[in-house]
């Protein structure tokens, strides 16, 4: 990465954790000036704008930056009087169009929420709406349950029209109905790039019957649906009761499966049970394939968790996996919201998913829910630090080992860490002098535990883990 992507890169990462002016303003004309050997040097303006970036952002630069590039391992700031003027053409980025960039992005999803898929004949454009790039065959987590609906789509994105036509994919919300026929459509243009993919909502479609009747381009409307290679129509539910829509649902139904394009369409309910929908229409429905999304079991859940933590490039401990998996049993959107959540969490606080910051997650998304396996009322009173010995037992407790052994003087480094963070947190949170923590740690020399303190501070600086399990000891005592 040369050096200016890398410091967009690490601004990126940046930005949703620092406020909108802070960052404008510390971040103004810095960038990165070099990168030897796992050091990066960050140059900064002015005397101040280093003094500030040190102090209050230099935890947050470096685990930006490692994410970024993870053989980074030390970040240190020059200040470079020059940064100041800004040269034109020069390499500096700048920071206020990094919102402008995102500003853009959100804009264009919500206004044009349609691409052209192909051109049609003559000057006629075939559009659709959006589909999400990421939802793929493969990051479809296959569990005993939906066996059946991934092969089924499986095999329709490899020979669209052929087999199963029309798919029938219907289940209750945030079961993956979207993901599943988003998927086919995204995989079908992977494997046959010239098809025409066009994905509608039933909704969607019937906006676009009342306005074409309204302007009279019905013939114009019908020409778009006949060079659609694969039609994708979600949620026909709606089309209940809504007439001219499903007459014309229906015409355009049959035109392509008489011509063998590749229909695909998703709902809540299963075809007889489409209340308020044509005879026809529901027995057309019927003759293809009709497949059930139905909530994954317990290792599917689980599975499914993993799978959106790869990709989310995150590492999230199996207990807080486990327990999530657990707990969060009504769809699977809400089981991903919940781990992007406690990822989000961790991320802003820089502290590590524990089963807390989960079980708080999912009070606060469902209050009536009752928590397997965590008693958040209890650990709550238990956690708060008051003096020396409760953040020796929680800093113990953390590490899976004995308050004892914090208190001999084995030398191994297991042990020495956890010792000197209990010696840091006693002196930055409950600010006991360094003679008392000495004397509490069994007669050492306050000097001993300067020593300490001073090396755990050090460590801070360009150490991730420590941080986030620092971090998250302080959530444990209540901080
Ligand atoms: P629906 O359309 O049925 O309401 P979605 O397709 O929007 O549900 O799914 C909700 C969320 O759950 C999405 O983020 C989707 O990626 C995820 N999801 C559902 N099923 C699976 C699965 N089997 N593997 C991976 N992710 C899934
Ligand atoms: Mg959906």
């Amino acid at each position: 990465m040369v050096q200016k992507e890398l410091w967009l890169s690490i601004l990126n990462r940046l930005k949703p954790t620092i406020q909108r002016a802070h960052f404008v303003t510390w971040f103004q004309n810095t960038a990165v000036i070099d990168v030897k050997e796992g050091k990066m040097i960050v140059g900064v303006p002015t005397a101040f704008a280093y003094t500030w970036l040190k102090d209050k952002y230099a935890t947050k630069i470096f685990q930006a930056a490692n994410e970024s590039d993870s053989s980074i391992t030390e970040v240190a700031f020059e200040v470079h009087g020059e940064l100041d003027c800004k040269i034109p053409g020069s390499d500096l980025i700048d920071v206020k169009s990094v919102y402008i960039e995102d500003d853009k992005k959100v804009r264009k999803v919500r206004d044009v929420n349609d691409v052209v898929v192909s051109k049609g004949r003559g000057s006629e454009k075939i559009t659709s709406q959006m589909m999400n790039s990421r939802y793929t065959l493969n990051n479809f987590v296959i569990g005993k349950d939906n066996r059946l609906p991934h092969a089924a789509a499986l095999a329709v994105a490899n020979m669209p029209g052929s087999i199963y036509n029309p798919l029938y994919v219907y289940g209750s919300v945030g079961l993956g109905k979207t993901h599943l026929v988003q998927a086919i459509g995204n995989e079908t243009l992977k494997n046959f790039p010239d098809k025409v993919v066009k994905y509608i909502t039933a909704e969607r479609f019937v906006t676009e019957v009342v306005e074409a009747i309204g302007k009279r381009y019905m013939h114009k409307f019908k020409d778009q649906y006949r060079k659609v290679d694969v039609l994708i129509v979600e949620d026909i539910q709606f089309f209940a009761r809504k007439d001219s829509s499903q007459q014309e649902f229906f015409h355009t139904f049959n035109e392509l499966y008489e011509s063998n394009k590749q229909i695909i369409v998703t709902s809540d309910r299963q075809p007889a049970e489409l209340d308020g929908l044509d005879e026809r229409l529901k027995s057309r429905f019927g003759m293809g394939m009709v497949v059930e999304l139905l909530m994954p079991d317990y290792e599917t859940r689980l599975a499914i968790l993993n799978q959106k933590c790869r990709e989310a490039q995150m590492i999230v401990d199996p207990e807080v996996l486990a327990f999530i998996a657990n707990n969060v049993t009504d769809s699977v959107r809400a089981l991903d919201g919940v781990l992007r959540q406690v990822m989000a969490e961790a991320q802003l606080t820089d502290r590590v998913p524990t089963l807390r910051t989960a079980a708080e997650v999912i009070k606060r998304l469902n209050k009536a829910h009752k928590i397997i396996g965590f008693d958040i009322e209890a650990k709550q009173t238990e956690a708060c630090a008051k003096n020396a010995v409760d953040v020796m037992k929680i800093v113990a407790g953390y590490y899976g080992m004995n308050v004892e052994d914090l208190l001999g003087s084995d030398r191994h480094t297991e042990v020495i860490i956890p010792r000197q963070i209990c010696m840091y947190l006693i002196k930055h949170e409950l600010g006991e002098s360094y003679e008392k923590i000495g004397t509490t740690f069994g007669g050492k020399n306050h000097t001993t535990v300067m020593h300490a303190c001073g090396k755990i501070a050090e460590k801070l600086k360009n150490n991730i883990r420590l941080v986030r399990d620092l971090n998250s000891i302080k959530k444990e005592m209540g901080l």
